[in-house]
């Protein structure tokens, strides 16, 4: 509990039976919570940085929890991962964003729109079937849905993920690589994927401005995406200084707090146009 007087916050720390109660908890109320609505999805923006444009957004899930309140993804995701619940979320999530997207297009904004992938998710029988109809439903251009899975993920089991990351390509989505640098990527592998962008891990990002050996791995990353023929995307940037630093690597893409944070829909809508009037 918060002592009187502190200043900072104080970061609750359950005990470890609390842990399991409430992991338990959300496991057992996820696909109550879908149906309630209580998952929703906030966006938050990706901009290019050779013209400061916005292409488009990540959805990024968070949990409005009766008793928990607002519950981040980095908890319940990973809970509910080892669970057929996974599959749900997905599909949870690509119903609300290609209505979302299928809406900007209805009105002349093109953005795309970047949605989270498990492992668990790429291995589900019917995942493509999933993917291929919903897009179908929702009349979306393929090329405007991207799929982010993690250097790690893909990395683990490449012989079992490369032929269905084929396939999605071939549905026409695009596909990027998240988190990278934390994984470990053979260079072989990575050259043979089927992917569009790779998404620069937000601790390198982080790190740049201070940090030489940061830098040297951000450069580098920006080099082989380039050398692949890929997008870069750099995630967190948080400072003015890190966004300069990117433009002159000539990284392509920037998402971070120093533009916004991810936002409920509505507040996303403000916020793209009192930027297009600034
Ligand atoms: P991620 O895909 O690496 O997403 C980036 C995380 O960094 C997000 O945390 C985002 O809010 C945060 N972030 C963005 N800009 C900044 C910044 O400038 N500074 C800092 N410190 N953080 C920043 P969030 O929303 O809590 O999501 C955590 C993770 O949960 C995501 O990491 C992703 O792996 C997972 N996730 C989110 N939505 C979904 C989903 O729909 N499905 C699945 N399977 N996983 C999801
Ligand atoms: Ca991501
Ligand atoms: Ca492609
Ligand atoms: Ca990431």
């Amino acid at each position: 509990a918060a002592r009187a007087g502190q200043e900072t916050l104080q970061l609750y720390r359950p005990s470890m039976g609390e842990v399991y109660r409430r992991r338990f908890q959300l496991v057992t109320q996820f696909r109550q919570a879908v149906e309630q609505g209580d998952i929703v999805v906030h966006y938050q923006p990706k901009v290019r940085l050779s013209d400061d444009e916005v292409i488009g957004a990540e959805a990024l899930v968070r949990w409005s929890h009766p008793e928990f309140g607002l519950v981040s993804p980095a908890e319940f995701v990973e809970a509910i991962e080892t669970t057929g619940s996974i599959e749900i979320l997905l599909e949870h999530v690509l119903d609300i964003v290609l209505a979302q997207i299928q809406a900007w297009t209805a009105r002349d904004r093109r953005l795309s729109v970047s949605v989270n992938l498990s492992m668990r998710n790429l291995l589900a029988e019917r995942f493509l079937e999933t993917v291929a109809g919903q897009l179908e439903r929702y009349g979306v251009p393929p090329e405007l849905l991207l799929f982010e899975i993690t250097e790690s993920s893909v990395m683990a089991r490449p012989e079992v993920s490369l032929p269905v990351l084929r396939d999605l390509a071939n549905l026409g989505v695009q596909l990027s690589v998240d988190d990278f640098g934390t994984g470990y990527s053979s260079l072989a592998y990575l050259r043979r994927l089927p992917i569009d962008e790779m998404k620069i891990d937000k601790s390198f990002v982080q790190g740049m401005a201070t940090d030489m050996g940061d830098h040297a791995i951000v450069k580098a990353i920006v080099e082989l995406a380039h050398n692949l023929g890929l997008v870069v995307v750099a995630e967190g940037v948080e400072g003015a200084e890190t966004k300069t630093m990117l433009e002159k690597m000539g990284c392509d893409q920037m998402q971070g707090f120093l533009l916004s944070r991810p936002l409920p829909v509505d507040k996303f809508e403000t916020w793209l146009k009192t930027r297009a009037s600034v």
